[in-house]
């Protein structure tokens, strides 16, 4: 398959919106590269903590497309909800460009500043993120809806060309050692900087383009405010939309109130995790408890369940790679890259690198497949993609289980690893969304695929936790115990160092602006 026939074959506004969604997902993992660094270099976090917040903040990002969606359905439209999301997440951006800019001076308010970008991302992210995915669906008159699995193919590359850029430049830019090779804590700004502008263009890209190419076939604008609608839009399914008694409304809210203690308080999650979790187990019940659902309606949307409960896994595992990946990167790796130190930050590229490489041929793989009628069926591609994920972890688990504490894992196996996750995540992740899309029923379908995306969240929540239970190897405060330093007291200011542990600190690269 040629450029120029995908060209030919596509309308213009899938390029449009690749390109914003290229630019977004480059501030999106640019920034997610940095930020388990940051929060430990640069605001003094314990390791754990950064794993946590990572987890939550990623979780909530999967959690509030569910409002952006359904703002944007009852009174923005697609176009503004991308406009105030790309807006959104460009500001979060420059909040932790400023946090990462007055740390030194204020600690207290750099972590302010950090919460607030992290708060502003999440709004950004739900705002935008599905009212891109929907609008490169409804590019496609009916008659052309085949053409759908290759558009999301391109969608997808468009997704991950921009998340290679920010992998590369961000750290590039963020993630740099000075002469001596000890972390310049100053540098994650330029990275949060970069961020922004990528952001911004990604908006300017959209705004400046979407009314020339963002369009019908006919040419009209596409996504518009709700009420401007044409009727073709409304045809399938509006008219029947889920409707539920204010009885399964008030047990809802009772069983998410309930879940959501259960969680914190029995099983002693945080409370944002219990609220991700909470959410998607009650929508789930909700959806259910719909007296218009036929048999079939109902078991369909059973499979949709099992999907989306064996894809919290595959995303808990997959989404070490912004943490606990991270940090064996920084702390217990030889990354020496065809004789370059590649910064730590920028290990994980090799996913955005192999998804690019890969898409393609994946979907080559199951055209021919089908073509000779023995294309996987979905849940099986799925299944195949938890066990590539397993098999990658194993292989990591079997190189650094003699490295002890001062051995170095060499870079091949994490490249491996990333290898192997991308085609466990070219089986899993593409599938799992037209899943969704043909099992369930019309007047579900935008809800299902909220439990879907919730899924997805609960997966983040649950990397932050296993993410924490790593040993903290490059723990600052850990290795200053080791040292005979209390930093925390150092930090608090209750302890005034001497100036023979102010020397061993600095050996130990543990940051100077605190000592
Ligand atoms: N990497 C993809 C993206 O950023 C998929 C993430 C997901 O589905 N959870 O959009």
């Amino acid at each position: 398959m040629s450029e120029q026939t995908v060209k030919q074959g596509h309308p213009k506004g899938l390029w449009v919106l690749f390109g914003t969604e290229m630019w977004e997902r480059f501030n999106f993992y640019g920034m997610r590269a940095l930020l388990t660094l940051f929060l430990v270099n640069s605001l003094m976090m314990k390791e754990e903590e950064a794993s946590l917040i990572y987890g939550g903040f990623l979780g909530l990002c999967y959690l509030t497309p569910m409002l952006g969606g359904f703002i944007s359905d009852r009174f923005l439209g697609n176009r503004n909800c991308i406009m105030l999301g790309g807006s959104l997440m460009a500001i979060g951006q420059l909040l932790l460009f400023a946090s990462a800019t007055v740390f030194p001076n204020n600690l207290e308010l750099a972590k302010t500043l950090m919460y607030a970008a992290l708060g502003v991302i999440i709004f950004g992210n739900g705002f935008f993120k599905p009212n891109i995915s929907s609008m490169v669906g409804s590019l496609y008159p009916k008659q052309e809806k085949s053409k759908l699995d290759t558009a999301f193919t391109i969608f997808y590359m468009g997704i991950n060309i921009g998340a290679f850029l920010g992998q590369f430049i961000c750290p590039i830019v963020g993630d740099v050692k000075d002469a001596g090779g000890m972390r310049d804590i100053h540098a994650f700004k330029w990275g949060f900087l970069a961020a922004a502008l990528a952001m911004t263009i990604g908006t300017a890209v959209f705004f400046f383009l979407k009314n020339k190419y963002v369009v019908t076939p006919e040419g009209k604008p596409l996504g518009g405010l709700p009420s401007g609608h044409d009727a073709s839009d409304f045809e399938e399914g509006e008219a029947q939309k889920a409707n539920f008694s204010t009885t399964s409304l008030i047990v809802a809210v009772i069983a998410f109130v309930g879940l959501g203690f259960l969680f914190h308080y029995a099983v002693g999650q945080n409370v944002i995790y219990s609220m991700i979790y909470a959410s998607g187990l009650t929508l789930a019940g909700l959806i259910l408890s719909d007296k218009s659902l036929t048999k079939i309606e109902r078991d369909r949307i059973l499979v949709i369940y099992i999907v989306s409960f064996f894809v919290i896994f595959f995303w808990a595992a997959f989404e070490q790679a912004g943490s606990s990946l991270t940090f064996i990167a920084d702390n217990q790796t030889d990354r020496n890259f065809f004789g370059w130190q590649m910064p730590p930050s920028m290990v994980q590229i090799f996913n955005g690198l192999f998804v690019v490489m890969l898409a393609v041929p994946f979907s080559i793989l199951w055209d021919k497949l089908r073509a000779k009628g023995n294309e996987p069926i979905s849940p099986m591609k799925q299944a195949f993609g938890l066990l590539l994920i397993a098999v990658s972890y194993f292989i990591i688990a079997y190189n650094v289980k003699d490295l002890g504490n001062s051995g170095l894992l060499a870079i091949k196996w994490l490249i491996l690893l990333y290898l192997i996750q991308t085609c466990g995540e070219l089986c899993l992740s593409p599938i799992g969304l037209s899943l969704v899309g043909k099992l369930s029923p019309k007047r579900f379908a935008s809800l299902l695929y909220g439990v879907f995306f919730l899924s997805n969240a609960s997966g983040y929540a649950l990397a932050g936790t296993l993410g924490s239970i790593l040993p903290a190897t490059g723990d600052k405060f850990k290795k200053a115990q080791e040292l005979g330093i209390d930093l925390q007291a150092v930090l608090d200011k209750t302890v005034t160092p001497t100036a023979e542990q102010l020397k061993l600190l600095a050996d130990n690269q543990i940051s100077a602006e605190y000592r």
